[in-house]
This record gives structure tokens, C-alpha cells and sequence, in this order.
């Protein structure tokens, strides 16, 4: 490929696209495809059959050997098992190709090492794979050569979900079903099918590979676990926005060639906040895609920084002191007609629908803020959420001058008279034109906030799938669009029902409403008064999964059963306990082999200098005085080892579960802290040659 290029002609090349799917399929097959994708009608397997066939001579011609059904267990990652697609030889010698419907549609994985939460015994182990026909199959090129890779659901035996794409999809029909009997009312005849939009922003760290193959915290856990602050941070703001590096500029050309081949939308790229980190954003598309192109950006980002020498940190915080990293879910809901419910238009107070839609929006989240907090609960991102960093734990709503002021008028009068315009922004300069501004100011520092025509939920972590907290979203909308309808449809006057529901809602679901600074101390203590719910850590979040309320919502809207998210949260804190144990047998390990170590070598190199020092008649008083206080320091390290392993032993030998999760969260992670604190100190006391690893500077300055 030339170095420039037109990004049209690359554009979905590796992806058996609608167009390849036209030319390629009897027009028959094509349109009963069309239907399965569009309402969901079954596919018969004789359809099925040519389908695959055409996707297989498509496939081959593209190079590829095998397929696989590619999965969301929940890992957090994406699963595959491949198989090449010969027959068995002829007796000739020669083989065939070939791949069938049946093979296309349903896969078995022999997944009993997946985690079922209980769901399935092992000796019951079977999983099965099932086709997402509205996610396009596309294939990958790579080490392994190139591969067909279809995108699949994963259920057990008994039809319970293993995975992050069948509930999500099951949120996507029920919000599609509440959001058209919604419509429905309003007089919109003619919209057949609401869809989620997910736009999610993706933000990552860069670090040179060899170093990262110095720090054993980084192999391990993705996050350093030990590591002094460097001189410079991230406080001149330099790093922001700045001009792009020409290393991780060939990375990122890179990246954007794999992703467009695969038909992922990459569109912007710059630098973060901080040093060596920056962020990627693809063009939002329906729910589903989004996850997995999603899954696709975040597998890309780590191939091709492995191809640089360089590695990726998808980690929530790879580095204290330094921002971390998490993802901007985008959402919003769009009709296949091209109608966005979460456009308010030029003035909202008059726009009734969206004024129903956003109350309803405000009530789903008052009432299950709960719930999208936990959709963001991940071991990495209990460093961010809460812990003087973007975003606080507590959910509120951002909505904007605008539509605050609407909102402020439907509570004090119980009608909206009029909306705040937008008005010009002037330059001040001549040669520049006025700029046309927008009704609602930007504020950062929420984590639900109303942006022109979408919300953007930003509590979600780097490293997490974004499947969950879209699953919460569609799905607590769907019971707030449900709820209104059931009022709305028995009500004898339409018009007036509308505006007393509009007026309810904004009235019971204010508290949930801040547009102030959401990073101060006032906010916490505002929001316990307002009885907004403040859930610091993952531990205390997952049990939001199971309240009565929870249950309740899941199984109305068949997202999930009781018994799914039961296993949904024996697997959580499961995980939970499994990541802290892995952060604090590393730091075990990286102190007993490495740090101790070297500090004893450097105490020697003083004392041996001291000796020398002395005999030659010179005065020692500073090694000595450096040679006590590694000393001491030394001791407490070995101290706060002692009591880490043996915590950690305690902690392993406790039966899984709840208990267990919160003894890591309470005792292993406070114990982690105090031996973290005096390696920090003697890192910056230690001659830097005998440090046994490359320092934080080291790591985000010198990409
Ligand atoms: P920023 O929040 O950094 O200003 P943008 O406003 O450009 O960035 O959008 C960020 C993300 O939101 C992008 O992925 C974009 O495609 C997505 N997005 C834009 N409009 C919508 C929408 N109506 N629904 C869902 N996502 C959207
Ligand atoms: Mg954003």
C-alpha cells in the first residue's frame, strides 16, 4: 500500500459488508437476510447454507483459513476458537473447502473454563454460540494469518446468558418496543425500529515496550504497583492537545489503517491530559456495533503498539498521581428514519416528546443510579471513581443553561414559556467570523451529562467493556418509557396528561440535576443531603445488581433473570478478588526479588564507601546519615511485606465470594498502600543505576 492513500478505498475492505453481501448473495438469500437483520425473523438453514458459502469463497479470496465465533464471555475480553476450513482429504490427497450454515449459526465451544457464576456445573459444561447477524462478520489479518471472524452470542445449554452481547441485545428490543409505543402516542406512524447510538471515546496509555518489559507490575497487572512521582507531571498542560510525536504518529497511522479495514469509523485522535496518553474516538453506530468495534479499537490499539515497540495501557490507572484513563459512552436513541428522541431542537420548551423523553431519562437514572454505577465498577477504575479524580462517584445529571432553565420553569410554574437562545460568540477579531454559540456550555467534571443531542456517560472504564453500562442504559430507559405509556395510554386528555407527567417527573427527579463542579468536597456533601447514593468501590457497587429493584426491571424487560444476575455477581466479586490477589502476589514478588534486594546492595555500596571514606581521614557524616535512612526505611518495607503475605494468605484462603472481595477491598489493598509507601522513598534515596526499574519519568517522558 503506497504511504498515501484515499481512506474511501480502504474503507470496510476486510468486512463482508452489505454491498459485498448484494453482489455476492441470490437476491432471495439477500433479502431474507435483510429481514433477519431488520426484524429478527429466523433464518432457515438452507439460506443459511448459502450464505456461508458465499462468505467463505469471500473469505478465501481474502486469504483466509479458518473462522471462528468471536464472544464476549465475561472476561472482559473477547474469545475465539478457530477452525480452518478443509474437509477431510479425498482419496487423492487433496482436501476441500467448505463451511456450512449450520457451521455459521451455531458453534459449541467446549467453554467450561469460561466464568458461568454457578450457572452451569462443569460436568454440564455445554456453551453455545449463536450468530449476531446485525454485527458484521469480517476478517482479521494477523499473525495467525487471516481468519473469518463471526460475530457471536454465547448461552448455555439452557439458554442463560454467558456473555455481554444477549443481554445487551435483549436491552436493545426492549427499549426498540417501549421507545415505539412512545412514538406511537405522539402520532409517529411511520418509524419502525428505535436504536441505541453508542460513540464511545477511547482513552490509553503509550510506553516504550522494552521498559514495560522491565516492570513486572506492568506484565502482570497493567498497572505500576511501585513508582515515585517524577519532578514533572502533568500540571503545565503541555501534553494536552500538543502536537502528535512522530513515534506515535506512525502508531496511530497505523491504527487507523487496520481499524477502517475493518470498518470501524476511527475519526478523532489526539494527546490527553497526561504525558504519554491519548485517546481515539470512533463515529457512533448502532449499540451492538459499537461494543464490538469497541473490543475491536481496544485489541487493534495493543497489536499495533506491539508493532512499534511500543505497548498499550488499556489499564483504568496505570500510574498514581497521573490521570487515568476511562471511556466516554456516548448514547443517545435514534428511529430508522433519522429521528434522534434526544434532540431537543432550536426551542425545547416547546418540543413536548423530548421534554417527556429527557424527564423520563432523569427518572431512569435518579431511580437506578445505583445500577449505572455499578455498569462501571471494575477493579481499575475503583483508582478513578471517587478518588480525587474524574469523575466522582456519585451519579448526577448535567444538563446544560438551557435546558435547565426549562426545566427550572416546568417545576416553579408547571409550564416552560420559553428557552435561552444560543446567541453569537464575537471574536473581537475583524478577519473572523462571529461564531454561532451553542445554548449549553461543556462541563467535564459530570458524569451523565445532556451534550447537544446526546448524553455522554463517562464514569466507564479504559479497560472495560462498554456492553454493560449500555445494557443499564437501554434498559432502566425502556422501564421509564414503559411507565410513562402505561399513564399516557388510559389517559382521556392526551395533551394534558403529557404536560402533568412532564411536570411529575421534573419535579420527584430534580435532586438527580447538577450542573455545578462535581470534583468538590461541597458536591459530596450536597449530594448526601440530596440522598443521592456515593458507592466508592467496586465491592460496594456489585450488590446493586440484586437489589428487589434490580430484579424486578431485568426480568420485566427480559434482560436478565434472577438467576443470571445472581451468577453475574458471584463473578464480579470473584474477579474482583482474583485481580487483587494477582496486584498484591506481584508486589510480593517485585519487593521480596527486586527491591529488597537492590536496597541491600546500595546499603553495602554506603557502608563499603563510608569504610573507605573514614580510613582516608575524611569526614562520612552524609553517607551515614543516607545509610540510616535507607536502613529504617528498609525496615519498614520488609514489615509491610511480612503483613502483605500474610493477609494475602488469609485472603486466598477464604471461601469466594462477598467476604472475601471485601477483605481484599479492606485489608489486602490497605496493605498493598503501606508497603508501596516506604519503596516509594527509597526509590528516591537509591543510585538510580541500582533501581530495578525504569522510574515513572523513565516511562511517560520518554516514549
Ligand atoms: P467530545 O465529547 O470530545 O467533544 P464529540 O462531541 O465529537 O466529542 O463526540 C464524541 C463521540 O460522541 C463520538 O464518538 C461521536 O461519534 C459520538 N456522538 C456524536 N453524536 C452522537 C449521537 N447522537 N449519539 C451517540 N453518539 C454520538
Ligand atoms: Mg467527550
Amino acid at each position: 500500500m503506497s504511504e498515501y492513500f484515499n481512506v474511501a478505498d480502504i474503507f470496510g475492505e476486510d468486512v463482508f459488508t452489505d454491498k459485498v453481501m448484494k453482489e455476492r448473495l441470490p437476491k432471495k438469500v439477500y433479502k431474507q437476510l435483510r429481514k433477519t437483520i431488520e426484524e429478527g425473523t429466523e433464518l432457515d438453514l438452507a439460506t443459511a447454507d448459502v450464505i456461508a458459502a458465499a462468505m467463505k469463497d469471500w473469505a478465501i479470496e481474502k486469504g483466509a483459513t479458518h473462522y471462528t465465533h468471536w464472544f464476549q464471555p465475561l472476561t472482559g475480553v473477547t474469545a475465539e476458537k478457530h477452525d480452518s476450513f478443509i474437509t477431510a482429504p479425498n482419496p487423492d490427497g487433496t482436501v476441500l473447502v467448505e463451511f456450512s450454515g449450520k457451521e455459521l449459526i451455531k458453534g459449541e465451544p467446549d467453554a467450561s473454563s469460561f466464568p458461568s457464576g454457578g450457572l452451569r456445573a462443569t460436568f454440564e459444561a455445554r456453551g453455545y454460540t449463536a450468530w449476531d447477524c446485525t454485527s458484521p462478520v469480517f476478517v482479521r489479518k494477523d499473525a495467525a494469518g487471516a481468519i473469518l471472524c463471526i460475530p457471536t452470542a454465547f448461552c448455555s445449554y439452557t439458554g442463560e446468558a454467558l456473555d455481554q452481547k444477549t443481554p445487551l441485545l435483549r436491552s436493545m428490543e426492549a427499549i426498540n418496543t417501549q421507545a415505539l409505543r412512545l412514538l406511537r402516542l405522539f402520532g409517529n406512524t411511520t418509524s419502525k425500529k428505535v436504536v441505541p447510538s453508542v460513540g464511545p471515546e477511547q482513552e490509553y496509555f503509550l510506553v516504550d515496550e522494552k521498559k514495560f518489559l522491565q516492570r513486572k507490575d506492568l506484565i502482570f497487572t497493567g498497572r505500576t504497583l511501585f513508582g515515585a512521582m517524577p519532578p514533572k507531571g502533568q500540571e503545565l498542560d503541555d501534553h494536552y492537545f500538543g502536537t502528535i510525536r512522530q513515534r506515535i504518529a506512525a502508531f496511530m497511522k497505523d491504527v487507523n489503517i487496520e481499524l477502517w479495514k475493518l470498518g470501524v469509523t476511527a475519526k478523532t485522535q489526539h494527546n490527553e491530559v497526561a504525558p504519554a496518553q491519548h485517546e481515539l474516538a470512533p463515529i457512533y453506530a448502532e449499540a451492538n456495533v459499537a461494543v464490538d468495534h469497541n473490543q475491536l479499537v481496544m485489541q487493534t490499539l495493543k497489536r499495533v503498539a506491539c508493532q512499534h515497540g511500543m505497548k498499550c495501557l488499556l489499564h483504568e490507572k496505570p500510574f498514581a498521581g497521573v490521570n487515568g484513563s476511562g471511556k466516554h459512552n456516548n448514547w443517545s436513541i435514534t428511529t430508522d428514519d433519522g429521528i434522534n428522541l434526544l434532540d431537543p431542537g432550536k426551542t425545547p420548551h416547546e418540543n413536548i416528546q423530548f421534554l417527556l423523553v429527557l424527564t423520563c431519562i432523569l427518572k431512569a437514572v435518579d431511580t437506578h443510579a445505583d445500577l449505572l454505577r455499578e455498569s462501571a465498577a471494575d477493579p481499575g477504575n475503583d483508582h478513578r471513581l471517587g478518588a480525587n479524580e474524574a469523575p466522582p462517584a456519585i451519579v448526577s445529571i448535567f444538563l446544560g443553561e438551557q435546558l435547565q432553565d426549562v426545566m427550572a420553569q416546568l417545576i416553579s410554574t408547571g409550564a416552560a414559556t420559553h428557552s435561552i437562545a444560543g446567541g453569537v460568540l464575537e471574536t473581537g477579531v475583524k478577519t473572523l467570523p462571529n461564531l454561532e454559540k451553542d445554548a449549553t456550555d461543556r462541563n467535564r467534571t459530570s458524569p451523565f451529562a445532556f451534550t447537544g443531542n446526546k448524553f455522554e456517560f463517562r464514569m466507564v472504564g479504559s479497560r472495560d467493556s462498554i456492553a454493560s453500562p449500555n445494557i443499564v442504559l437501554n434498559t432502566i430507559v425502556a422501564e421509564a418509557f414503559s411507565e410513562a405509556c402505561d399513564v399516557l395510554e388510559n389517559a382521556e386528555d392526551f395533551e394534558m396528561a403529557v404536560h402533568d407527567l412532564i411536570k411529575q417527573y421534573a419535579n420527584e427527579h430534580q435532586r438527580i440535576v447538577f450542573n455545578g463542579n462535581g470534583y468538590s468536597e461541597e458536591w459530596v456533601e450536597e449530594a448526601a443531603r440530596r440522598g443521592l447514593p456515593n458507592i466508592k468501590s467496586m465491592v460496594d457497587a456489585i450488590p446493586a445488581l440484586i437489589t428487589p429493584k434490580a430484579v424486578k426491571l431485568f426480568g420485566k424487560f427480559g434482560v436478565f433473570t434472577e438467576s443470571e444476575l445472581k451468577s453475574r455477581v458471584e463473578i464480579k466479586y470473584e474477579a474482583y478478588a482474583k485481580a487483587i490477589n494477582i496486584e498484591a502476589k506481584a508486589m510480593i514478588d517485585i519487593a521480596s526479588k527486586q527491591i529488597i534486594p537492590a536496597v541491600i546492595k546500595f546499603t553495602k555500596s554506603l557502608a563499603d564507601t563510608i569504610n573507605a571514606v573514614t580510613a582516608a581521614g575524611a569526614e562520612a557524616s552524609v553517607q551515614a546519615g543516607m545509610l540510616k535512612e535507607t536502613s529504617a526505611l528498609l525496615g519498614e518495607t520488609k514489615a509491610a511485606l511480612d503483613k502483605l503475605i500474610d493477609v494475602t494468605a488469609q485472603a486466598g484462603a477464604m471461601e469466594e465470594g462477598r467476604g472475601q472481595a471485601v477483605y481484599f477491598h479492606d485489608v489486602v489493598m490497605a496493605a498493598m498502600s503501606e508497603l508501596r509507601a516506604p519503596v516509594d522513598k527509597l526509590e528516591m534515596i537509591v543510585d538510580k543505576d541500582m533501581w530495578p526499574m525504569p522510574s515513572y519519568g523513565d516511562l511517560i517522558f520518554e516514549v
